[in-house]
């Protein structure tokens, strides 16, 4: 079987969220169940300059604006179609916007000329290539599925992914007669969104399939408080909807082996990890001391909650832990965590930028991670805290509370605890959870016993790369039947 991902990142290449790392290491998860997939990128300019020379294996003389070309090469294992389309995508800043954040302006163009070469391909375009599936993720992918529904390929199964309904790709009706799409496209059941046209919305309407990255988001989505205005589409495709949970790479996360860490251990030998609080205090200036820190990795925005760590920081504090955040976003949230610490100097360290490589560091020297979502499709840290040792503290919502056993009584008394969780996201839960965190945390032989167990959890993506296998299937069993 083969599938072709539309994606607008991947690492290790190009990503500002999970969505990187799902479109990363699901591709080698699917492989080692004997399916093939080829993803397809945009050729943003720090894309292009980490590409093996190539010939391209598709050209057009004219692309939204421009020509393009497509080319085939593999990078850290993973099949790649990358579009190089300079007047697109070679320019200076992130994937989306500018240094300063602002989206490009035309966006809509940049993804309605990933998701027209995305149908193309689909179509037989390259040749000696046909995808039996097609796989798009995001809004910036979901065109694609348009594009085959009205022309390219109608008969070839496809699953729209959803990982944050929260980023739907809205844009005004000026811009529909630049897509190529038929006239009978832009309608209630096609790419028409409140008068609009609406990417996400084009790819939940023509998609064989929709999943999303929890059971819990799953269910969430079809109500209005989590539906943000799809949940009337999403509900009519119900029996179409799957919640299939985010695995991680599990080859680049471990903690036995991370060349990111000051020093690799195991849960048979969890004190090897305090080499890496101390680079954690040394990084992040906190004093040393015997008791917890607590770090949150995360884009700094409400949806994050940090608004809530915020509220709660001096009283996080008074508990007797230390926190270390790193994070971007916001520029509200970043002045006020930055004076948070200034007020706590020594108990409070925050980093703002993106650094990989210190996110690691953070997972294997930090004893619990924070991560108060008001909402979350999967969320990735507490995974990587799980398999790293550093215990979850979460929302219960989403992916959240799906992958993680609260450290109730009877949860600790079977041993199956792995994090502690809470549920209105306001600065009195947080801090019931991490009082609750508190204690656990005084008993070593809880604490350690709570780690454990989350080290064991399997975090893998085999179990998940399983339902896509199966879903794939169905699918292809559909188009046969
Ligand atoms: P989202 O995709 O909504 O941002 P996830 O929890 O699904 O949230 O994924 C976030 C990913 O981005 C994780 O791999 C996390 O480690 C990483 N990440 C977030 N912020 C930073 C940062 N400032 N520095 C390094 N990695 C970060």
């Amino acid at each position: 079987m083969e599938v072709l991902a539309v994606t607008p990142e991947i690492f290790p290449l190009i990503k500002t969220g999970g969505l990187a790392d799902v479109t990363g290491a699901l591709p080698l998860a699917l492989g080692a169940k004997g399916v093939g997939v080829r993803t397809l990128i945009p050729g943003y300019s720090s894309v292009m300059a980490k590409l093996p020379p190539s010939e391209p294996v598709l050209e057009y003389a004219a692309l939204q604006g421009g020509a393009a070309a497509v080319h085939a090469v593999e990078v850290s294992g993973l099949d790649l179609f990358v579009l190089d389309a300079p007047h697109l995508f070679d320019r200076v800043g992130g994937p989306y916007g500018d240094a300063t954040g602002a989206d490009w302006p035309d966006n809509w163009r940049r993804f309605a000329a990933l998701s027209h070469v995305g149908a193309d391909i689909a179509s037989g375009a390259i040749s000696g290539y046909r995808p039996d599936i097609v796989h798009a993720h995001d809004w910036q992918a979901a065109l694609t599925l348009a594009y085959m529904r009205y022309g390219h390929a109608p008969d070839t199964p496809s699953v729209m992914t959803v990982h944050n309904l929260a980023f739907q790709g809205q844009f005004g009706a000026g811009i529909f007669g630049s897509l190529g799409l038929p006239g009978e496209a832009m309608s209630l059941d096609g790419v028409e969104y409140y008068g609009g046209v609406g990417y996400l919305k084009a790819g939940l309407q023509a998609a064989w399939a929709i999943t999303t990255v929890s059971p819990t988001y799953a269910q969430e989505i079809r109500t209005p408080e989590f539906g943000m205005g799809l949940d009337g589409l999403l509900n009519s495709r119900a029996a179409d909807l799957h919640g299939i949970v985010n695995g991680i790479d599990t080859g680049i996360w471990d903690p036995a082996a991370d060349p990111l860490l000051a020093g690799v251990y195991s849960a048979k030998a969890l004190k090897a990890r305090t080499v890496n609080k101390r680079a954690v205090e040394e990084r992040f200036s906190l004093q040393l001391g015997g008791g917890p820190i607590f770090c949150i990795v995360s884009r700094l925005t409400w949806q994050k909650g940090i608004d809530v760590i915020v509220a709660a920081l001096d009283e996080i504090v008074s508990t007797g832990a230390r926190l270390a955040i790193l994070g971007t976003g916001d520029a509200g949230l970043e002045g006020a965590l930055l004076a948070g610490a200034a007020r706590h100097r020594g108990r409070v360290g925050v980093v703002i930028g993106y650094d990989e490589a210190l996110s690691h560091l953070m997972q294997g020297g930090c004893d619990a991670i924070l991560v108060p979502s008001r909402f979350e499709p999967c969320g990735l840290t507490q995974l990587y805290g799980l398999r790293y040792g550093c215990v979850p503290i979460l929302a219960r919502t989403g992916g959240l509370a799906d992958t993680v056993v609260d450290a109730n009584e009877a949860a600790l008394a079977a041993g199956v605890a792995t994090g502690f969780l809470f549920s209105a996201v306001t600065p009195e839960a947080l801090m019931q959870a991490v009082r609750r965190a508190m204690s656990a945390f005084a008993t070593p032989a809880v604490w350690n016993g709570i780690q454990k167990q989350g080290m064991k959890a399997d975090v893998s993506w085999s179990r998940s790369a399983d339902r896509y296998v199966d879903l794939y299937k169905s699918l292809l069993a559909r188009k046969g039947g």
